[in-house]
């Protein structure tokens, strides 16, 4: 049985209960950071084992307790897609050793996550408690004989048998968000009439047997963490009675850490987005914790989703909601993390903005992960941030988050940067989206930037419009030119009308809008242009959590199983119709991860959205803005859309006016973000391009 240790004994510390050590009897974690399990695409290769070495070295340097690796598949059957990373014999784990050297030699120390898929397998081998297929996997699985299910027992054990060989302090099962294990536990996906299911105590069998015979084999000196799907989000999830039962059952099996699940991958309410909420799920922990704890049950427990900050995660210890905080995303985004907080430059950190971009969706698209604010992340054997030899002189111009990231990598190198912005301030593009509610985290992304400006010695001049003149007499080795974009003019006949508006205008509240909205344009900015207006002004549900767990349908799941109730939404501020000229579904190209949670979020709001539009006139309309649209290719049902604003949100182009004068005057330039390419421009390319030209120029 572990033992807790008071935590906050060094009151210097500036995070005392996230920086207090956990002792769990055979060993001790240096602090209560555990780094939670996430897919990087470095599992499904053996080509990548050294960069995965690379990226789990760099974040042991960084200080944190605990890690978790990306899911291992126990066997074919529990694979995620065909061929992804699996740890079945001494082979494989023979590779992992370089993993759990580099670990060890940075004082690290690494649990191996044994994921087993289940019905969410995206093959034709999977397999599940019954025969039901998942909506998020177009495979049917196949239903398990007894012997089956025993087969897959030994899976798993013999994964956390070759784990040990392998060098690891422990192993994760994963027993939540809807994956195996989870699917044995709820009638939803479990119709067996076997010893497997039926009663709760037959569901939990599998789960138990797991847990219990991992560790007769394991031994004790070796972590076995449970992660426990504390709300399951889905309807015919979880009873509270069931959770609390589970998580006594497998501390009595010989669980080290019971960390926390939360929601179902097929789960209707967003769990990890940048409009979650931050600690939103917090709170579920503690409820569990508190009911172990009196029932006599010490078994250390970890919290999780949405937290990002020294700050957040030092509230929830001191809150008593856990033990332990886990923190996934927020590696990826400086994998010092925990030292900059002991060393108290919190401020220094490098926020995970919950935005999924480079991370989530990679990993949805069968691509490797990364970060948006952090290129590097998963790529660290190739993204190499290195001393010039020689120092160059290099004007930046524009610091959106191209230019922010290519100044202050070129001075991290060592080169004399200047960077100029036209504005009063840091950020382009960043601090429009700020404005839009559910994106206050990108405020954090301006606050890194501007701690890296100052620590890296980039010469920023603000409030300054360098032309080419001044550019060519500064006699500068390079110029980057980081201008960004312009808002596109759609042309559309009388758009010249004041009650037309240009989405700048409205985040900025430079001009009133009207009660019945069109919005023109249905990409990334028509979509939060939409919920800026459907949005209460001052309200942002992201930081107004009983609110937004009303919105999404969340409760205690005490009263509800799974912790889902009926959704109940504020009416919404204005009535909004989406428009554009493409046929088929809007949002098409949002996230993957997100663009439902953008869809379902307008939806309730009752926000119309239209296709296949062709935007024919816009003028007076009895005492309305009227926008004439018509449909389709042959232009038929024409109609009106009474308004009392229009706003443009009609894409970006490029602005790049600087580079042919400074290019004609033989002066070394390079186009970055969206001054090289508005369409499908994003911060995510924006800031990647910025670092990687500054790594080697
Ligand atoms: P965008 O995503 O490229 O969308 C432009 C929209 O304007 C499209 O709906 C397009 O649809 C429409 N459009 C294009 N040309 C038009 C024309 N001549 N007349 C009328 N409509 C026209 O650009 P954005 O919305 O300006 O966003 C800029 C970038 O920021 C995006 O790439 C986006 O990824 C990024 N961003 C991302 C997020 C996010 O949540 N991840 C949020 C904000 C911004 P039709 O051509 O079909 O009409
Ligand atoms: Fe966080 Fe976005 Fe980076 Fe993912 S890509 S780790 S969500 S900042």
């Amino acid at each position: 049985m572990a033992h807790l240790p008071t935590p906050g004994s060094s009151s210097a510390s500036p995070y005392p209960h996230l920086l207090a050590p956990l002792d769990l009897g055979f060993t001790t974690l240096k602090n209560r950071v555990l780094m939670g399990s996430m897919h990087t695409g470095l599992e499904d290769g053996r080509k990548h084992f050294p960069a995965m070495a690379a990226y789990f070295a760099e974040r042991a340097r960084g200080g944190v307790g605990l890690m978790v690796t990306g899911g291992f598949a126990p066997n074919i059957a529990g694979w995620t897609k065909p061929f992804a990373g699996m740890l079945a014999s001494s082979g494989a784990a023979r590779r992992h050793k370089q993993v759990t050297d580099a670990v060890h030699a940075e004082g690290g120390k690494i649990a191996l996550q044994i994921l087993h898929t289940g019905r969410y397998g995206y093959h034709p081998l999977c397999v599940a408690p019954s025969r039901i297929q998942s909506p998020i996997s177009p495979f049917t699985p196949r239903e398990l004989s007894a012997a089956g299910v025993e087969r897959q027992i030994k899976a798993f054990i013999r994964c956390a048998l070759l784990a040990r060989d392998a060098g690891y302090d422990g192993v994760e099962i994963m027993g939540s968000e809807g994956y195996f294990i989870n699917q044995f536990l709820v009638t939803h996906t479990n119709h067996r009439k076997d010893e497997w299911g039926g009663s709760y105590a037959n569901r939990m069998r599998l789960a138990i047997e797991i847990v219990r015979r991992t560790r007769e084999a394991v031994g004790r000196d070796f972590i076995i963490i449970y992660r426990l799907s504390m709300i399951d989000l889905i309807p015919d999830g979880s009873s509270w009675a069931e959770v609390v039962e589970l998580g006594k059952a497998v501390a009595a099996a010989g669980a080290t850490l019971i960390n926390s699940g939360i929601g179902w991958h097929e789960a209707r309410v967003p769990t990890i987005a940048t409009s979650v909420p931050r600690g939103a799920f917090t709170w579920v922990t503690k409820k569990l914790r508190a009911d172990l704890r009196a029932a006599g049950v010490n078994i250390p427990v970890v919290t999780s989703n949405r937290i990002n900050t020294p700050e957040v995660a030092e509230q929830v210890l001191d809150d008593g909601c856990a033990d332990m905080v886990s923190m996934a995303r927020p590696f990826l985004a400086d994998p010092d993390f925990v030292n900059k907080a002991a060393q108290g430059r919190g401020q220094d950190i490098n926020t995970c903005i919950a935005c999924n971009q480079a991370c989530l969706d990679h990993a949805f698209q069968a691509k490797l992960a990364s970060c948006l604010v952090n290129p590097r992340a998963v790529h660290e054997t190739e993204l190499v941030i290195k001393l010039s030899p020689v120092k160059k002189r290099v004007a930046v111009i524009g610091a959106g988050p191209a230019g922010l990231a290519a100044a202050t990598t070129l001075a991290q190198r060592g080169h004399l940067v200047d960077l100029y912005d036209s504005a009063d301030r840091i950020g382009g593009q960043f601090n429009l989206a700020k404005r839009v509610p559910g994106k206050e985290e990108f405020e954090e992304t301006l606050r890194y930037f501007g701690r890296r400006i100052e620590a890296t010695g980039v010469k920023l001049h603000l409030d300054t419009r360098m032309d080419a003149a001044a550019l060519i007499g500064g006699k500068f080795d390079d110029v980057i030119l980081a201008t960004g974009v312009t808002p596109r003019n759609p042309r559309i006949p009388g758009q010249d009308h004041p009650a037309v508006l240009s989405y700048i205008d409205v985040l900025l509240g430079r001009k009133p809008v009207g009660q019945r909205v069109a919005l023109i344009g249905a990409g990334g900015i028509g979509f939060d242009i939409a919920e800026f207006l459907v949005s209460e002004p001052g309200h942002s549900t992201a930081l107004d959590l009983p609110a937004w767990l009303a919105e999404w349908g969340v409760t205690d799941p005490e009263q509800a199983r799974g912790g889902v109730v009926r959704p109940v939404s504020t009416p919404p501020a204005r009535q909004v119709t989406l428009l554009q000229r493409k046929p088929g579904k809007l949002g098409k190209g949002l996230g993957k991860t997100t663009g439902w949670i953008h869809r379902a979020a307008l939806k309730m709001k009752n926000v119309e959205m239209l296709s296949g539009v062709n935007y024919e006139s816009i003028g007076a309309h009895g005492d309305s803005l009227g926008l004439f649209i018509t449909f389709g290719e042959k232009r038929e049902n024409g109609t009106v859309l009474e308004v009392d604003s229009i706003v443009l949100c009609a894409g970006q182009e490029p602005l790049r006016e600087l580079l042919e004068p400074l290019r004609a005057a033989g002066v070394t330039t390079h186009l970055i973000g969206g001054a090289d390419e508005a369409s499908e421009l994003d911060a995510k390319r924006a800031i990647d391009q910025g670092t990687r030209l500054a790594a080697v120029l």
